[in-house]
């Protein structure tokens, strides 16, 4: 970042999109949301005080993070959390960074799930417990499992639900339900790894830097989605769904393995922008 005596608001941001444009397409939000993370203040700030000057400290952070972020660390591991559904949660390069693809399964869940009486759900593939801690918060009646297979990942799922409140949340390791005994769940939910290896997507942006266990999967990127849908046969209720999140050209696919699973009333349903991305049997 070019130094200059003029250390205000308004020039560090300046001076760190022209920094940043080179590889973010997202550089001056990534400068604003770096500046409000090193200043503990929120966006509005930055706009009502273009000519704050920050404190020394201050300045010397953003320009670390500046250039973290240059070097393409997503920003969300840069300030440690990343907003889903309105609630604030913690994330670390153990963890997916939550994405407002995720929604659409939060969505139908709440749709399936009434506020007044008691269900049970589990959620794989946690990670940092978006799903799991969302639905314990929407619906305080529900008990909620959650699993994953990595520790690293549990602590934050568990730090997340401590945080959020979501006391009604009841994590275990296991790689899907390997070592789940409980049955009977109304739901079974995730959003598991679902993109081939060969997949050009993994090779930009903010994915270079995510756990590749949380993304690849073998056989074309189904290998997990095959899995999950034989095991939680056996774990659902009578009525009870699975709901998958998956690639938006991976429909075909995954419904013949919803087929083949034995699953009636399989449905793809579309996102925000027309794209099939989660399936439910
Ligand atoms: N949708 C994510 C992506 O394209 C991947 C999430 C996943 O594999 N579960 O980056």
């Amino acid at each position: 970042m070019s130094k200059s005596n003029d250390q205000s608001l308004l020039s560090l941001l300046i001076a760190a999109n022209e920094q940043l444009s080179r590889t973010s397409e997202t550089a001056m939000l990534d400068a604003e949301v770096l500046l409000c993370h090193c200043l503990n203040k929120n966006r509005s700030f930055l706009r009502a005080w273009p000519e704050h000057q920050p404190s020394e400290e201050q300045i010397a952070q953003f320009q670390i993070l500046v250039e973290q972020r240059a070097q393409g660390t997503p920003v969300a591991y840069l300030t440690g959390q990343r907003e889903f559904w309105s609630r604030n949660f913690k994330v670390s390069p153990d963890v997916l960074i939550p994405r407002p693809d995720t929604e659409l399964l939060i969505e139908l869940s709440l749709s399936l799930l009434p506020t007044d009486q008691p269900c049970k759900i589990i959620d794989l593939g946690t990670g940092s417990g978006i799903i799991a801690i969302t639905l314990a918060a929407e619906r305080p009646l529900t008990q909620v499992f959650a699993s994953d297979l990595s520790s690293a990942a549990l602590d934050v799922a568990r730090y997340n639900a401590q945080q959020l409140k979501a006391g009604n949340v009841r994590f275990a390791q296991s790689h899907w339900f390997d070592n789940i005994e409980e049955t009977g769940f109304d739901l079974v939910l995730s959003n598991p790894p679902y993109i081939a290896d060969n997949d050009p997507h993994l090779t930009i942006g903010d994915v270079r830097f995510e756990p590749d266990s949380a993304l690849i999967s073998p056989d074309n990127g189904l290998q997990d989605i095959r899995q999950l849908a034989e095991q939680a046969r056996t774990h659902l209720k009578d009525q009870g769904q699975l709901l998958i999140e998956h690639g938006y050209n991976q429909q075909t696919e995954v419904q013949a393995i919803f087929h083949e699973c034995g699953y009636r009333q399989i449905n793809t349903h579309a996102d925000l922008s027309g794209n099939p991305r989660v399936t439910s049997g």
